[in-house]
Parts: structure tokens; C-alpha cells; sequence
């Protein structure tokens, strides 16, 4: 570890820690920061981290400890998802069937399962990836997913508008959690991996864990500013 780190990781990481309740998951959002962030992280025992990028992804695969959970929560080209395949422990940013297939595609040919969620576009900025709730509830009523043997729908991922209104904020995660049980009822009722509502960031996990998230992703307040 780096004793020349300027920034205090340990204690950020445990002030997150201390105010998630039991069952909420904490994917510590890497993205941007050095290796040495990471493994300060690692050393306090989180072992679940999310990346946006591919290659930026690999190359912390093959540098830091083999336990980490990747999860993958950018926007993935279909040109990209077998480079991620073969290790990644869950992509978060799934909004296309074309998308969802190739990771069944590529997954069959190394021989795993790999799980995915929906991500939902609900905040109003045009600039966002995902599914709208139309476009979500269309995808799962078509029905080819039954087919995917190799791709695990485990739940829904969002992220809110970037707004400073906080009943915007909690309005659009309210949406994605009755989104969340309207699919669940309807076509997971008897499928205990479709149970992860992703959401939460830095400034609003608050308001996730209160309307229901299972796992936030939280970068800038437990690593600093990214520097782009
Ligand atoms: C960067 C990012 C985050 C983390 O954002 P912070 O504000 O740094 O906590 C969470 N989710 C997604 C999809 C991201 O791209």
C-alpha cells in the first residue's frame, strides 16, 4: 500500500460503511482513481468495485487481487463485451436485447453465466443511457431472455436526474422500485436472483436506501474528486 496517499480512503470507505443499513451492498466506484485507492479500499476488506470503462476495467483486473467483484455500470458497445465476459461479475448497464444477447453469446463460449440488470432511464436528462419503463416492461413481455442460459437478470439499476431538488430525486427512485415489483411479481415471482435494485450515488444514497435500493454505487465520497 501506498504510504504517500493524500487521500484518506480508510476513512471515507467506513463513514459510507457506518450509515448503510444491513442488506444494502456497497460497489465502491473506482472509476478514474489509481490502483493504490483501490487497494486501500480492498485492505479494509470491500471487495465489490464498479468500473465504467473497459479498458480501464482490465487493466485493474489484471493488476489488483482476483477476489474483486467487477461490476461493469457504463455504457457497453457490443464490441466490447467480450473482453469483459470471461471475469466480470456483473454488468449493471444492460438497455438492449442486442446488448443482452451478445453477453449470452459470449458467455456460452467461456463457459458462464453472467449477471446482468436492467437499467432503467427515468431522469429527464436526454444525455442518459437505458430502458424506458415501457421500453423495460416490452423487453421481458417478448420473452426471448427465457431463452439466455448464460445471462441472469438479477434486477433493475438506475440513476437519478442530476438535480437538486431531493423530491425529484426520491420521485424518480420511487418509480424504479414500483417498477421493480411490478416485473418482479409478474415474471420473477419464483426467481430468487431477480432481487438487486441498484441506485444510489455520492449525494443521494440517502434518499436510495430509503426507497428501497439493495446495492449503491458510491465513487466520489469514498475516493475524492475523479480527475478526468
Ligand atoms: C460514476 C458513477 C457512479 C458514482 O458516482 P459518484 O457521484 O462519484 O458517487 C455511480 N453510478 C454510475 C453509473 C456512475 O457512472
Amino acid at each position: 500500500m501506498n504510504n504517500k496517499m493524500e487521500y484518506d480512503v480508510k476513512g471515507h470507505l467506513h463513514q459510507i460503511l457506518d450509515t448503510l443499513p444491513q442488506g444494502v451492498r456497497l460497489v465502491a466506484i473506482s472509476k478514474y482513481h489509481p490502483q493504490e485507492y483501490i487497494e486501500a479500499a480492498y485492505a479494509e476488506g470491500q471487495r465489490v468495485f464498479g468500473e465504467s470503462h473497459e479498458q480501464e476495467l482490465r487493466q485493474k483486473h489484471e493488476a489488483l487481487p482476483s477476489d474483486i467483484e467487477w461490476h461493469f455500470i457504463g455504457h457497453l458497445q457490443t464490441n466490447k463485451v467480450k473482453y469483459i465476459v470471461p471475469y466480470v461479475s456483473m454488468i449493471e448497464s444492460v438497455d438492449s436485447m442486442k446488448l443482452m444477447k451478445e453477453i449470452n453469446r459470449q458467455a456460452e463460449k467461456c463457459g458462464r453465466t453472467v449477471n446482468i440488470l436492467l437499467e432503467l432511464h427515468i431522469a429527464e436528462e436526454s444525455t442518459k443511457y437505458g430502458l424506458t419503463p415501457e421500453a423495460c416492461r416490452q423487453l421481458l413481455e417478448d420473452g426471448e431472455w427465457r431463452e439466455m442460459q448464460h445471462v441472469r437478470i438479477c434486477g433493475l439499476m438506475m440513476m437519478a436526474s442530476f438535480v437538486d431538488d431531493r423530491e425529484q430525486i426520491r420521485r424518480e427512485m420511487q418509480t424504479a422500485a414500483n417498477l421493480f415489483d411490478e416485473l418482479k411479481a409478474k415474471y420473477f415471482a419464483n426467481d430468487d436472483a431477480f432481487c438487486e435494485r441498484s441506485w444510489g450515488m455520492s449525494d443521494d444514497y440517502q434518499i436510495a436506501v430509503e426507497t428501497g435500493s439493495t446495492m449503491v454505487r458510491i465513487g466520489t465520497s469514498i475516493f475524492g474528486p475523479r480527475v478526468y
